[in-house]
């Protein structure tokens, strides 16, 4: 015991943050030989999908008629465990194409993902600090409720989303791009829907504006996307629109509270719809949804034209089909803009390796991407690609020290992962 932080666990890969980049990235460090550690602060595994109510898994199929599946590996293993419970919906296009999934399925289907992998996995553990030595990350301090301990390793993927891992060691880091992120949103779902009640986009839209007219509030945005879940037949929103800043406890508390007095208006207007009178609120969050926050700054930052150009590189380690949709501000419309003939396009290898820390990865939507393309691949489809290339990665830096992009797509190809072109 040092200073309070017991030390002395080693383990070839660490990875903080147990959301879709998280678990992609242990099951494919595990899979190409290291002993992993998965770190995560919440009580289950899924991030945004089992913590925050966003249960639609985007980015896994192409927007074109028929859809392609152009994401898989770890993906389709979660898709796969699913679909064998019926948990999860057909591929169907709303704006774009996406599955809706049951989340208390997901997170048994994730436990199980990482076991089979080997994964050791630790719940109710916060990555707290990091050390950085001569450029690379030598070691992770973890906080649960017996103390603080020192792990280290030969590599880290850092997929908390907010990139505190990166942060904490040093790494180069920025916030947002050009200082502005994407606002949140509270993923809100409402149970109490007969089957055949319209319960659409344009049919809430119209209830939330009767609704404001009647001095029904706080309602501050009319768009989102309204979706029907498997098993349940419950609805799930995504209407309920803040602006916060994700790394400040004190300013998310505020945009927390504000945002259930929102869901609770919501239902308000919902109960106006015909056959809706007896719906009720099953559940919102637990937390707020934050769509951006902190990138790492990699040696390659993904732009805008080369997602809407439907980009190719040589070096690519992931794939993703879902278009820009970008969420510019609270109560203002997401702003969309398609892929090339609704395909898919290529992220390099680049985009998911610091730029100054050699044995540090970033999976999710803390990987490198500008405004626009942020607005495309901070989805969970592709946090599981990018995730499932930067565990790869660092299992492959642990055993040798480096990692190239040509044994990462060999390594992601035997382990299924879908990359045209290698292997
Ligand atoms: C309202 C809303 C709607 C969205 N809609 C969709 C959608 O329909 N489909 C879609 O695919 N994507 C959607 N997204 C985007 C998507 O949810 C996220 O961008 C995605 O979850 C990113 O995955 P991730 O694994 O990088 O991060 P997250 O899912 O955020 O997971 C990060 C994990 O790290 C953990 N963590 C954080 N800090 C620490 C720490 N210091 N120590 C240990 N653990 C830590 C967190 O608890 C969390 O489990 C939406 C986002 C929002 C906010």
């Amino acid at each position: 015991m040092i200073g309070g932080i017991d030390s002395g666990e080693h383990y070839d890969v660490v990875v903080a943050g147990g959301g879709a980049g998280g678990v992609a990235a242990a099951v494919g460090a595990a899979r190409a030989g290291a002993r992993t550690l998965l770190v995560e602060r919440g009580p289950c595994l899924g991030g945004a999908g089992t913590l925050r109510n966003v249960v639609t898994y985007c980015g896994i199929y192409t927007r074109a008629e028929p859809h392609e599946q152009v994401i898989r590996g770890v993906a389709e293993e979660v898709l796969a465990g699913l679909r064998a419970e019926g948990a999860v919906s057909k591929p169907r296009r709303y704006t774009a194409v996406t599955v809706v999934f049951d989340p208390e399925t997901a997170k048994r289907v994730l436990d199980d993902v990482c076991a089979r992998a080997g994964v050791e996995v630790r719940l109710h553990s916060t990555v707290l600090d990091a050390r950085r030595e001569d450029g690379r990350v030598v070691s992770a301090v973890l906080a649960d409720h017996a103390g603080l301990h020192e792990v280290t390793a030969g590599a880290f993927v850092d997929a908390s989303g907010e990139a505190d891992l990166a942060v904490r060691a040093g790494a180069a880091v920025r916030y947002g791009n050009g200082g502005r992120v994407q606002n949140g949103s509270l993923g809100v779902r409402f149970g109490g829907v007969p089957a055949d009640a319209e319960v659409t986009r344009d049919t809430l839209r119209a209830a939330v504006r009767a609704a404001r007219a009647d001095g029904v509030g706080p309602l501050i945005s009319d768009h989102g996307l309204i979706a029907r879940m498997p098993i349940s037949g419950d609805v799930i929103a995504f209407v309920v629109d803040e602006g916060y800043d994700a790394r400040d406890a004190r300013d998310t508390s505020r945009a927390e509270a504000h945002a259930r007095r929102q869901a609770r208006a919501y239902l308000e207007a919902l109960r106006t719809l015909p056959g809706c009178g007896d719906a009720y609120l099953v559940g919102t969050g637990p937390e707020l949804g934050t769509r951006e926050s902190r990138h790492v700054e990699a040696r390659y930052r993904l732009s805008g034209e080369e997602v809407l150009g439907a980009a190719r590189f040589p070096d690519a380690v992931a794939l993703c089909g879902w278009p820009v949709e970008y969420h510019p501000g609270p109560g203002l419309p997401a702003e969309w803009h398609f892929i090339k003939d609704d395909g898919y396009y290529e992220i390099p290898f680049g985009a998911v390796c610091s730029a100054d820390t050699a044995n540090l990865f970033a999976a999710g939507r803390c990987m490198d991407a500008d405004r626009v393309a942020g607005g495309s691949v901070r989805v969970m489809g592709a946090a599981f690609a990018t995730g499932h290339a930067a565990g790869v990665a660092a299992a492959l830096t642990a055993d040798t020290g480096t990692a190239e992009a040509a044994g990462v797509r060999r390594e992601l190809v035997r382990q299924d992962a879908h990359l045209p072109g290698a292997g």
